[in-house]
């Protein structure tokens, strides 16, 4: 097909015949409607068949060139001109008598005419007219790129088509004929050029299919490998150490803390490695779960990790636990990338003697050097910043496999934990603690900053406290961002709360001025602090009651959420200002969404319909290829009946091993590339 074509082609992630058929089209024209010329009707989007009688330029000359041509037709009931525009390469085929298909809009302009939108021209055999790609069916247009013509490429398609011969089916036929799906190979020619709607809507529910149950059966493979091969740590704990810490609790837990508590005690009495998502709102507290299951694994004499994603939450994470577990008999320790050399040899230390029991730390928590005496849970909390390896990387640490507790507060709708965490058991956190007040959340023009600066000053007066953060100037806490919060923070101090204790906070600052700063906060002697999003997740100031994000347009929902969710903790009605100017619909819908809703869940959906899905399955982050056809919002009922039938094929065949599952082994094998190791390694 030439170089141009075929650089085109790779631009767009094709260089095979099987990337080629693959390469669904984005929607159908529907140029199915072949009419006769007497009976076409003004208005209507129609095909004739017809006989070129003569053609003539249209439209003004532009460079000595017409933008366009008529072509007079006749197909024995009567004639009709067909405007043509921008195709004048055209002409030189149209000669007289030539049989043409051509689809348009008929309209009525200097009488009756066809404006075409495709032109076909046909071979005089009589029958054919069902052959072209282009016109007189639904007509598939696909995603291009400069490079390449929308016509070229249903022309290559379709000959690709022709060519691939009979596509071989890697699902088993029966389960196929159970769920009424048609064979692959009927469902990838109708989804390219479909006899009609109905084919066409079963060709895409059996690619969508296709597409969801390859990677929940890389899932059930997985999780059916992992019950088979490893043994983990039965943690029967005595409650020597859980009920005193219980009972240490200034509140009650909820009943829906209590259940998950539950469930994951459970998980950690049997012998299966535990392997426990609990999701639960902002705020929702997620850490007791975290610091019951860290006691259990103690007082079975194991040793328990918890991975925080950023060194603010760790550290805080590091005192409160600490400080909880003072009257117990408890050595916790904390690691962190920025530890001096003396500090870390002597917490290595204790982590390999097995002195400390519980290790609290940043991704440092993970590196080669930290050897545990017999690490027997891991916990990871937000777990959404890390990825799926990181997960893994605890089980090298251990002599069994110990027990995982993954958390997370960013709320994924669940379609989306069923497919990212499709291996793990689910626990959701669905109930807030009593007396949390919704955060009464405006969007306010920069132009109106003073009105937020008066909420917070109402606050400060009342003894409690807030949080200003600087808007997002690179990604990741650049020197920008550091100016940029440095300057905030000298207007808030000197120029509008000279009275107030202003606190500056940035992912760039020593972690000993991180740790002043926050225990200030913490303390109450700092009253504003101005942060970068370093405080993003999970810091817990409960006497914080009002929140300013400057540049709020520049933040994603769930940022926006978490942000915000760091003063829904306490039990003064708390706010939240969003100063900024939306730019884009998007970030308008994004704002409106956080001022409407204050739920995780429904923002998380919010959030997914604004986006798209596209950007989701970042395999970096997730582990996951990223879906081609499948759209997690529409296709929930298909995936939890891909999921069905793959859990279930995996009972039956965890291997795949079956001469009549080998195909689909393959494909799995292909679609999840370099995370096969972890699916078939025995
Ligand atoms: P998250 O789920 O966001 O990690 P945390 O565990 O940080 O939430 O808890 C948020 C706040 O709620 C903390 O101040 C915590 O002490 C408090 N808290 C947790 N559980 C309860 C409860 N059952 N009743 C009252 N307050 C609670
Ligand atoms: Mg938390």
């Amino acid at each position: 097909m030439g170089p141009r074509i075929e650089k085109a082609l790779e631009e767009l992630g094709i260089s095979s015949l099987a990337d080629l058929i693959s390469h669904y089209p984005s929607r159908h024209e529907d140029l199915s409607n072949v009419k006769s010329i007497s009976d076409l009707r003004v208005g209507e989007r129609a095909t004739i068949v017809a006989r070129v009688v003569s053609t003539r330029p249209v439209g003004r000359p532009v460079r000595g060139r017409t933008p366009g041509f008529s072509v007079q037709l006749y197909d024995g009931t009567g004639y009709i001109p067909a405007i043509v525009w921008g195709r004048n390469w055209l002409l030189g085929q149209l000669v007289e008598d030539t049989r043409v298909m051509v689809s348009g809009e008929v309209q009525r302009r200097y009488g009756i005419q066809l404006v075409a939108k495709a032109v076909e021209v046909m071979d005089d055999a009589p029958d054919d007219s069902n052959g072209s790609p282009h016109a007189g069916r639904f007509v598939p247009v696909y995603p291009v790129n400069k490079g390449i013509q929308a016509r070229r490429m249903r022309t290559l398609i379709h000959r690709a088509l022709d060519e691939a011969g009979r596509i071989l089916d890697p699902l088993p036929a029966e389960m196929l004929a159970h769920l009424g799906l048609p064979s692959l190979h009927d469902a990838i020619h109708e989804v390219h050029f479909p006899t009609d709607r109905r084919h066409l809507k079963s060709a895409t529910r059996r690619l969508v299919f296709h597409e969801l149950f390859l990677i929940q059966t890389g899932l059930a493979v997985r999780k059916a490998r992992m019950e088979r091969t490893e043994t983990g740590r039965s943690h029967e704990g005595d409650g020597r150490l859980l009920n005193p810490y219980f009972k240490s609790l200034s509140f009650s837990l909820t009943g829906a803390q209590e259940r998950v508590i539950e469930e994951v005690l459970a998980d950690m009495r049997s012998e299966r490695p535990m392997r426990r998502l609990v999701q639960g709102d902002v705020g929702s507290g997620k850490t007791v779960v975290a610091v019951a299951a860290l006691l259990t694994a103690v007082e079975s004499g194991g040793q328990g990790a918890l991975m925080a994603p950023t060194e603010v939450l760790a550290e805080q994470h590091y005192l409160s636990v600490s400080a909880a577990l003072v009257e117990l008999p408890v050595k916790v320790v904390l690691i962190t990338g920025s530890q001096s050399a003396a500090e870390r040899r002597e917490v290595l230390e204790a982590i390999k003697s097995g002195e400390a029991h519980v290790v609290i730390g940043t991704h440092a928590l993970i590196q080669k050097e930290v050897e545990f005496r017999d690490l027997s849970l891991a916990v990871v909390d937000e777990q959404h910043r890390f990825g799926v390896a990181q997960r893994a990387v605890f089980k090298e640490k251990a002599a069994t496999t110990p027990d995982t507790l993954v958390m997370t507060a960013t709320p994924i709708p669940r379609t989306l934990s069923l497919t990212l965490y499709g291996d793990l058991e689910v626990s959701v956190i669905d109930e807030l603690p009593p007396g949390r007040k919704p955060v009464d959340t405006r969007l306010v023009e920069p132009t109106g900053r003073q009105e937020a600066y008066e909420a917070v000053r109402e606050e400060l007066e009342e003894g409690r406290q807030a949080f200003v953060i600087c808007p997002l100037v690179e990604e990741s806490e650049a020197l920008e961002d550091v100016r940029a919060v440095e300057e905030l923070h000298e207007e808030l101090s000197e120029d509008i709360f000279p009275e107030r204790r202003v606190g500056l906070l940035h992912g760039r600052m020593k972690a000993e001025e991180k740790r002043e700063v926050m225990t200030a906060f913490r303390g109450g002697e700092v009253e504003v602090l101005a942060s970068t999003n370093v405080v993003e997740v999970g810091v817990d100031v409960p006497n914080a009651s009002v929140i300013v994000i400057e540049g709020a347009e520049r933040f994603g929902l769930s940022q926006l959420h978490q942000l915000r969710g760091r003063v829904c903790r306490g039990l003064h009605p708390p706010k939240c200002f969003l100063i900024g100017t939306p730019k884009t619909e998007d970030s308008e819908s994004r704002l409106e969404a956080l001022c409407e809703y204050q739920d995780g869940f429904k923002l998380s959906e919010v959030d997914l319909a604004i986006r798209g899905e596209g950007t989701l399955f970042g395999s970096r982050q997730s582990g996951m290829p990223d879906l081609k056809v499948a759209k997690l919002l529409r296709d929930i009922d298909i995936l939890i009946e891909a999921r069905r039938e793959a859990f279930e094929l995996a009972a039956k065949d965890a291997r795949l091993r079956k001469p009549e599952h080998r195909p689909l082994r393959r494909e799995v094998r292909e679609l999840l590339g370099e995370n096969v190791e972890w699916l078939f390694r025995e």
